[in-house]
């Protein structure tokens, strides 16, 4: 075995991979661009190499400059991780050259399965059932209109470098195929330098459920049963979990032998998937199943693996890539209880889950044991970038059967909490608890079908949310006056007292919080015993106190509620019952309390395109200076300094595109 394993990835997946060389013994090197200097992943490994500028293109893609850092560091192997060079059969090549191991397959194995078309065509070789389609070299026109009339409508046309869902359209009728054709042939060329196509029966209620193969260099190979990635949004998954619900033992082994002459047929050798889908429009029991693809590399979903087998695949992955023979026996494998996997993202979905950047104010997640396990690459007080995959964690649970491992999944769900950017977790939490979900009703339609009760209404906070934000206002007042009443020598003095104290007054006050740009007024009235509030027309009693770690203990209307609550300048952030709620506080007060040594970034409130920079690193700029146009729906939007302070860094030029939250420009507050 290596002694020294470099990583040629970021994130979750890097910090995984190194946990496991820790456990065996082997010194992690960590690879890092200027976005990453503090991740996780740098901090976690033994030793890190800077390889370049945030741009994927030139640091974490750049075969070379990987290299180099492998040869400095003295590592004698690179786990490529998922996604980046892990299916380049280049850099496998260029790393078998520079006597290194790379922790895969041969390289003439990624080249077999990196065309989709290519590989469907040599499992039609080796007797794999694949999709009804075509799937030749020759791209003329007519010849791939012809062959779609052929298949019969609805077809889908795939890039055939194509990955990630991407590079895909759906044609219902002979006269969209054109216009189909075209868009997949530009999506083909803009993300993977590649127009060409393949076409595929389109198959109307499928299930995604695809086999994790592992093979060796002694003539091994074995199947570690599957996974379904049904649950999916545009053609990327969501949830996955293992095993597939209710697939008979005679289809599992059937994919799981398939897949593994689909190994052996290219000679496979290490971590894979073969990707099925099985047509599951007569229901499952008798439903065909065709190969669709073969990703040659860990999976993201690899852990629901490894929670119902036992096996921790990154081992296996490194002592097969040093020489090692498989560690079990198919024979030896079985599965143990179910698991799931949510992928929790930094996106709105109420914005039609646009990528969401910022700083992780606040990240906690359940605590970890044998029922739940968190894979992440980030940490409290960590920044998302704009630059690389907005995925925060990965979720995974298990449990003795599927309906356990749900119940697991709903309660970490709600003890996960993500302030500072927009998550998807409200949205994995309303998969959980649905009734067809819990049912085992999968196909890959299901989340569209259901969006419209998955995707929670925007604006309309609950009035619970909303008193709770009120009720820690009033109690952080009350306890300011008491600090500040202690050190003046007249405790007793009014100007000190909180109830709302006025000349000519009864003790009411009135709290101003914004929902979603909405100023909401609430009229306080200081009583004996708390609190009495109005919102939205219901007269509540409401008292309190605030506790340590950020939570409050809340009663309204003789309800007991423990939540959390944030309040900074950006607002007041409500966790109630896994819901995160973030509330502005309109109070021009407020914006003084800002931390004097705060730094902030200046955020792009709608996607848009820079259309002109006004300012530079290192000016000190009034409230209010004009720092940056974007261009949104056609309109143009300044974007000014929000206080006075010192401009640390422009992260953007004229001409590029930003996502809603991105920070523009790194802001430094002045000292007061
Ligand atoms: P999985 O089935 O493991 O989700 P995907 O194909 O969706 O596989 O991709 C896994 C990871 O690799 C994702 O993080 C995705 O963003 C990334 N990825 C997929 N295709 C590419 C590509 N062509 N280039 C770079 N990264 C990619
Ligand atoms: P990618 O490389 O982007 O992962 P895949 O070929 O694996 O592309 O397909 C991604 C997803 O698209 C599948 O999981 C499935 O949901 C859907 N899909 C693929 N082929 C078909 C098909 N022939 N009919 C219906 N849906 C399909
Ligand atoms: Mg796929």
């Amino acid at each position: 075995m290596f002694d020294t394993l470099l990583i040629a990835n970021r994130g979750e997946i890097a910090c995984r991979v190194m946990e496991t060389a820790r456990k065996m013994g082997i010194r992690s090197v960590a690879v890092f661009s200027d976005a990453d200097t503090m991740s996780r992943h740098v901090t976690k490994a033994d030793e890190a190499h800077h390889i370049g500028p945030p741009p994927a293109s030139q640091s974490y893609l750049d075969a070379d400059k990987v290299l180099a850092a492998a040869k400095a560091s003295g590592a004698r192997a690179i786990h490529p991780g998922y996604g980046f060079l892990s299916e380049n059969a280049a850099f496998a090549e260029a790393c078998d050259a520079a006597g290194i191991i790379f922790v895969g397959p041969p390289p003439s194995a990624i080249r077999a399965m990196g065309e989709k078309h290519a590989a469907k065509a040599l499992m039609v070789e080796s007797g794999v059932p694949v999709v009804p389609g075509y799937h030749e070299e020759d791209q003329d026109d007519d010849v791939l209109k012809k062959a779609a009339d052929g298949i019969g409508y609805p077809v889908l046309i795939k890039a055939t470098s194509g990955g990630g869902g991407k590079g895909m359209r759906r044609v219902d009728s002979a006269d969209e195929f054109a216009g189909a054709l075209a868009g997949a042939r530009r999506e083909g060329k803009n993300s993977f330098g590649d127009d060409r196509v393949l076409i595929e029966k389109y198959l109307e209620i499928p299930r995604h459920i695809e086999v994790q193969v592992f093979a060796d260099n002694h003539g091994n190979a074995v199947y570690l049963f599957e996974r379904d990635c049904s649950l999916q949004r545009r053609h990327q998954k969501v949830i996955e979990e293992a095993p597939a619900p209710d697939l008979s033992p005679d289809i599992r082994k059937a994919m799981g032998e398939a897949a593994v002459k689909a190994a052996l047929a290219i000679g496979y050798r290490g971590a894979g998937t073969i990707e099925f889908i099985v047509d599951v429009s007569n229901g499952l029991a008798d439903a065909p199943f065709y190969f669709m693809e073969m990703n040659t590399r860990l999976q993201v979903e690899h852990p629901v693996t490894e929670m119902i087998t036992g096996v921790d695949l990154v081992e296996w992955q490194l002592r097969v890539a040093s020489g090692e023979p498989l560690p079990l026996r198919q024979e030896e494998l079985s599965i143990t209880g179910h698991a799931m996997e949510v992928r929790i993202y930094a996106e709105n979905p109420v914005k039609g889950f646009l990528p969401s950047t910022g700083l992780l104010k606040r990240l906690r997640f359940p605590d970890a044991g044998p029922h739940v396990r968190i894979d992440t690459g980030v940490e409290e007080g960590d920044e998302v970038t704009p630059y690389y995959d907005p995925m925060i964690a990965k979720l995974i649970v298990w449990d003795e059967d599927r309906n356990r491992a749900l119940r697991r999944l709903r309660t970490a769900l709600q003890n996960t909490q993500v302030v500072g950017v927009k998550t998807n977790t409200a949205f994995l939490s309303r998969i959980a608890v649905n009734s067809d979900f819990a049912d085992a009703n999968l196909d890959t339609g299901f989340i569209e079908r259901h969006i419209a009760e998955l995707v929670p209404e925007p604006g309309a906070t609950p009035v619970r949310a909303l008193a709770i934000s009120a009720l820690a206002i009033l109690l952080e007042r009350a306890n300011e006056a008491a600090f500040s009443a202690l050190g003046n020598g007249d405790p007793t003095s009014p100007w000190h007292q909180v109830d709302g104290w006025r000349m000519n007054d009864d003790g009411h006050d009135e709290i101003k919080l914004v929902d979603d740009e909405e100023v909401i007024t609430i009229p306080v009235r200081y009583m004996p015993d708390g609190y009495q509030m109005t919102i939205d027309d219901q007269i509540l009693k409401v008292n309190g106190e605030l506790e340590a770690g950020d939570h409050i203990v809340a009663n309204i209307d003789g309800v007991r509620i423990v939540a959390t609550v944030l309040h900074d300048a950006a607002g007041v952030t409500v966790i109630d019952a896994g819901h995160v709620y973030q509330i502005g506080v309109y109070d021009v007060l407020a914006a003084a309390e800002v931390d004097d040594t705060s730094t902030g970034g200046v955020v792009a409130p709608l996607p848009g395109k820079v259309v002109a920079v006004l300012t530079e690193a290192g000016i000190s700029v009034d409230k209010g200076t004009p720092l940056m146009i974007v261009e949104a729906m056609k309109m143009e939007h300044t974007i000014t300094a929000p206080a006075d302070g010192l401009v640390d860094e422009v992260l953007f030029a004229v001409g590029d595109s930003v996502d809603e939250g991105s920070v523009l420009v790194d802001f430094k507050i002045s000292e007061a």
